[in-house]
């Protein structure tokens, strides 16, 4: 016998991988999550076939059970690539820090021009606006207003033009920046953020007047601001933004809305350039460094992934764990106390049921759990605390009258204890069942 619980331990043990269908089940519920965020295509199956590779040579951890061992390394993933570590902006060893802004009109711009200025305002920073947006006409008024409210002064082509629209500004965007720079060097501002046109679609013009005021001004950072809910669009736009300006980070605008984010993913995926900061909103204090985390829950809309995670490893004793496939494996039998523990652990799980319900492939422990009383637990553990040494070890000797003794020290029916007892020797035979090969069905023997 204790040959053949040897070889089930062994088993269990080696059976340290995910299994292919307990990938793929998972996988395809990701795949849907990151479509229904507007991941560009190619980007969901480039990414879905790394996660794959990643989850079957992954250890697995005793903590976790199949799918949300998988969702773990898909978070981890997602965090990677959306940058890890969030960067912040490179300052300029010597002279203003130059800071360029790139990206389709109405991307967010202009108002994350202002955005910036107040942040860097407040840091201390004396932030100079330039207006090298001359193709819209009140281009130059917005940067302005923005400017007036961020509270930092702003370099245009016509100083005091402010209202006085007509047709688009004249004036050559490249030396309006190139000025900038110098005012900002003579005028001893650290910073200078130069607003640059857009258009609403990708056009070759805007773009290599852009690459034109690159070239003069030699940024230390080149912000591409890219609207989160321009979806599937995102790779498209991006890529020519690369190629035909180059840009060292992301800003991610409008995540007010309900974008669920997938450009987030397409853009750092295809670019390789980190997104540094998110806009969230109209107002100029709607602004913050991106989180990779936050957003990888947000494009899996599965709740907070990473405390769900936290919570079943806490919940899931790994070190209980070990010490039951140990007993096992050391051909002790499975005990009343043992139970105890497994239902205590449950109790725990109990109170992450609705989270549980939120991850892919959870729905049948979500049902084991919804049939599951916790306050049966505090019921089941005063029973057992109300029996003996020897009737804890063993509880086939428990018979007529010592029901009925344990019933009235614990305050239950004696029915309780029967069932107690019944379900115990369910739970018993399971266990036992596991040297048939099964491993722990969800990890949780005795449900149910
Ligand atoms: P630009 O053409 O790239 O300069 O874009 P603008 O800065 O002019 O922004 C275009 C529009 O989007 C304006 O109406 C802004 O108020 C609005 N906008 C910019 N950023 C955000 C944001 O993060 N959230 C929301 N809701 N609106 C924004
Ligand atoms: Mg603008």
């Amino acid at each position: 016998l204790s040959d053949r619980l040897t070889s089930t331990f062994k088993n269990l043990r080696s059976k340290g991988r995910l299994s292919e269908a307990d990938i793929d089940a998972t996988i395809r519920e990701i795949r849907r999550a990151l479509l229904d965020a507007d991941v560009a295509v190619p980007v969901v199956r480039d990414f879905t076939a790394s996660v794959r590779e990643r989850c079957l040579s992954a250890e697995v951890s005793g903590a976790l059970n199949p799918a949300q061992q998988v969702v773990k390394v898909v978070n981890d993933e997602l965090v990677s690539i959306l940058g890890g570590e969030t960067r912040t902006l490179r300052f300029a060893k010597q002279g203003p820090t130059v800071i360029m802004l790139a990206g389709l009109q109405g991307a967010g711009k202009t108002t994350l021009a202002g955005k910036l200025a107040l942040d860097l305002r407040t840091k201390g920073h004396t932030p100079l606006l330039v207006a090298a947006d001359l193709q819209r006409p009140n281009a130059v008024t917005q940067l302005g207003v923005v400017a007036e409210r961020a509270g930092v002064p702003v370099f245009a082509p016509h100083p005091g033009n402010q209202g006085a629209e007509t047709d688009d500004v004249v004036g050559d965007p490249v030396a309006v920046a190139r000025e900038g720079v110098a005012a900002a060097a003579t005028r001893e501002h650290d910073v200078v953020i130069i607003d640059t046109a857009g258009r609403l679609g990708i056009d070759a013009l805007l773009m290599q007047q852009a690459a034109d005021i690159r070239a003069a001004v030699d940024p230390d950072e080149v912000l591409f601001v890219i609207d989160a809910m321009i979806g599937q669009d995102a790779v498209n736009t991006a890529q020519a933004f690369l190629d035909g300006v180059d840009f060292t980070g992301v800003v991610l605008s409008k995540l007010d809305g309900d974008a669920r984010g997938g450009a987030a993913l397409s853009v750092a995926r295809v670019t390789g350039r980190p997104i540094m900061f998110a806009s969230t909103g109209e107002k100029l204090t709607d602004f913050e460094v991106f989180h990779p985390d936050r957003m990888a829950s947000r494009i899996l809309d599965m709740g907070d992934v990473l405390s769900l995670i936290e919570q079943a490893e806490r919940a899931f004793d790994a070190a209980e764990a070990e010490k039951m496939a140990a007993k096992v494996a050391s051909g002790q039998d499975f005990t009343l106390a043992d139970f105890l523990v497994q239902m205590q652990q449950m109790k725990k799980m109990g109170s992450m049921k609705k989270m549980l319900g939120m991850l892919p492939g959870m729905g049948q422990m979500r049902e084991a759990l919804d049939n599951f009383d916790e306050r049966e637990v505090d019921r089941i553990e005063a029973i057992i605390r109300s029996m003996t040494p020897a009737e804890r070890e063993n509880p086939r000797i428990i018979n007529g009258s010592r029901r009925a003794r344990i019933a009235k020290g614990s305050g239950v029916r004696t029915t309780d204890v029967n069932q107690l007892l019944e379900r115990f020797a369910g739970a018993q035979k399971m266990m036992r069942q596991m040297n048939k090969g099964g491993g722990m069905p969800g990890g949780m023997p005795g449900m149910g």
